[in-house]
């Protein structure tokens, strides 16, 4: 692979002596695909050796557990607690060098970060406290734990290396044990664990490498900033990194936040590319080791140019290679409008994880499925139908048309994208419009029919005689049967996020939920004063967690006024009157009222279709509003079954 756009990227990189054939890494990213026990399942695997085919210089395998006492974090966790598991920890890495990326693993030691629900005991951490999410105290470890655990990191590196992995990885990061070490906020020991906060890291890097030996690589993941008061700093970091390099680490992988700031290294699509580079950049300054940079990095060239200017060594793009494991790949081939592009939603890859399931993909379906789900030719090609260019609709187009089905899409706007196009329409969410270009893309590649500006009506499909149709009309704004609705100053939220009517200085907003939220702050952005009325004690709740912490943040800083516990029960001219939680009633001024109440499935196509014998599929939000996580998913199988 070789590609004069990408002179850094795609050149190879030694560490100690494992030669990476490019500069390219898949970070160490949880995925909850291993079995009960932390064995290495054949999902996980199938998950890995995807992307290993796709042409990453090296993958660090996710975290694992390194004992069985009280180390492990989350169910579904990977584990090299105990020599039972080797020979499938062997065989993942195998596979995964079977396509030419090199391999390591991670390990890990969860202390506070955990749960007693999870390990059946009190969690561990330096100084007893609560755990980072919720009142569960903490157990203080004592000298005689603290040289268990770091015997347990030692051997743990001993079985990474039997089992035939090019190097190991030692997590300091992100608020578990080692971080919760360094952190000044967390370590408030007196002995020498306390004194020096850096000799805990320092000795489990000692006998890690004491038992690996002298040529076996050891990286070494450090937070160089937790973003929090009194937490770890860049300056600390530095010193940090100097020891570590002294200590005998071989790279270190530089990322940043801790428990409580996961934001900064799972950041939310609000946030600038590349965020975390200028603490690899720092880190570099001050260690001759090779420098891993990660963080919110997923275009090829941004990658490149970070490799250019000698801030890092090495780049990891996590969420982008969960998005298109063949993302190395189509950039050194220079097919770059083919890679499928994480949007940074974190829908799939983060707030499932939280809720306790399995990692999947918003914009790629075949996360955790790459084998069962695997797109084989159609049978018998069919004459397809697609009533909607939504994302359910697109991506039901495009898996079709690449089965050799002949696909014609009917879009009733004059553009593709349905909610998609609406939801980017906030400057901050533009990272939604990629996918939206994306699959509109794919689709004119694989010569889907287009039909923009068309509705379909039961005529339409007497013309086309179609073998299947799909139905992806998508959903409308509902609109509340109260008394005033139908006033000339009210609208809805989608009608003010693409731009539609004139509105006055103070606008009230219905509904605080994610949609609500998102055009307070547009009409903010336009100078509006905002009020967001919600029946919820809270708003938000049904953004994802990362997401939702920055957009309360730009709320409160923009002056957006919130009143919870609020229904609206009468649309009076300029006033709407509402009943707080003690049926009180009372009026509130406006000059407009914005409706963002949700949204009722459009099913106006269906009716004909049943009453004429039509067997129709329907998918996304025409079946029930909910997420593009769900309407991508159904597109995909429906294209895939047919
Ligand atoms: Fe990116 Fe969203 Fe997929 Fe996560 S779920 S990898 S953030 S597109």
């Amino acid at each position: 692979m070789g590609n004069m756009k990408f002179v850094k990227l795609f050149e190879p990189f030694q560490i100690k002596n494992v030669t990476l054939r490019n500069r390219i890494v898949m970070p160490p990213m949880a995925s909850r695909l291993a079995l009960p026990d932390g064995e290495v399942s054949e999902t996980l695997m199938n998950y890995y050796e995807e992307r290993a085919k796709g042409g990453v210089g090296c993958i660090i395998v996710e975290y694992s557990y390194i004992d069985d006492k009280a180390s492990k974090a989350i169910p579904g966790q990977l584990g090299v607690y105990d020599e039972k598991l080797i020979p499938w920890l062997n065989e993942l890495a195998e596979r995964i060098k079977a396509y030419g990326a090199r391999v390591g693993l991670q390990i890990n030691h969860a202390g506070r970060a955990t749960s007693k629900a999870i390990i059946g005991r009190k969690p561990l951490s330096p100084t007893a406290l609560t755990v980072p999410r919720g009142d569960e105290m903490t157990k203080e470890l004592t000298i005689e734990e603290i040289e268990e655990i770091i015997e347990a990191y030692g051997e743990a590196a001993r079985r990474t290396k039997t089992a035939g992995f090019d190097f190991v990885e030692i997590h300091g990061a992100h608020g578990y044990l080692i971080c919760q070490f360094l952190s000044p906020s967390i370590n408030r020991r007196t002995d020498k664990y306390g004194s020096d906060r850096a000799v805990f890291a320092l000795e489990v890097l000692k006998r890690v490498r004491e038992k690996v030996g002298e040529d076996f690589p050891i990286g070494f993941r450090i937070s160089a900033d937790e973003y929090v008061d009194g937490g770890i700093t860049l300056e600390l970091s530095k010193n940090y990194a100097k020891r570590l390099a002294e200590g005998g680490a071989d790279y270190i992988h530089v990322s940043g936040g801790t428990t409580v700031t996961v934001d900064k290294f799972i950041s939310p699509m609000c946030y600038p590319p590349g965020g975390l580079v200028y603490l690899a950049e720092e880190i570099k300054k001050n260690v001759k080791l090779p420098i891993i940079t990660v963080g919110s990095i997923g275009d090829p060239f941004f990658a490149e140019k970070v490799l250019q200017e000698g801030k890092a060594d090495l780049v990891s793009m996590g969420r982008a290679l969960i998005a298109d494991p063949e993302l190395p790949k189509k950039a050194a081939e220079g097919r770059l409008e083919d890679i499928r592009p994480c949007i940074r939603c974190n829908e799939g890859c983060y707030r499932r994880l939280r809720e306790f399931k399995t990692q999947r993909c918003t914009v790629n379906p075949l996360v955790g499925r790459e084998k069962r789900w695997e797109v084989i030719p159609a049978n018998s090609p069919k004459h397809v139908l697609v009533v909607g260019g939504g994302p359910a609709g697109m991506e039901a187009a495009g898996i079709a048309a690449l089965r050799g089905h002949k696909v014609t899409l009917f879009e009733k706007e004059k553009e593709l994208g349905g909610q998609l196009r609406i939801a980017s329409a906030l400057h901050i969410k533009a990272d939604i419009k990629k996918i939206v270009d994306f699959l509109s893309r794919q689709i004119i590649k694989l010569d889907v029919k287009v039909e923009l500006g068309k509705e379909v009506h039961l005529e339409t499909i007497g013309k086309i005689k179609p073998d299947a149709v799909i139905v992806a009309t998508g959903a409308t704004p509902l609109i509340p049967d109260i008394p005033g609705v139908n006033k000339s100053f009210v609208h809805t939220a989608s009608d003010v996020l693409l731009g539609k009517g004139e509105l006055g200085k103070n606008v009230i907003v219905a509904g605080g939920g994610m949609v609500g939220c998102e055009t307070a702050i547009f009409l903010s952005e336009n100078k509006k004063n905002v009020m967001i009325i919600e029946m919820l004690p809270e708003i938000g709740m049904d953004i994802e967690p990362n997401t939702r912490m920055v957009i309360l943040k730009i709320l409160r800083e923009r002056g957006v006024k919130i009143l919870n516990h609020v229904k609206l029960k009468e649309i009076k001219d300029g006033e709407i009157i509402v009943i707080d939680k003690n049926w009180k009633e009372y009026s509130l001024k406006t000059e407009n009222l914005i409706i963002a109440l949700g949204s009722i499935a459009n099913r106006s196509l269906m009716p004909d279709l049943i009453d004429n014998s039509i067997k129709f599929y329907a998918i996304g939000d025409c079946v029930e509003p909910r997420k593009s996580i769900n309407a991508i998913e159904e597109g995909f199988r429906i294209g895939r079954e047919l």
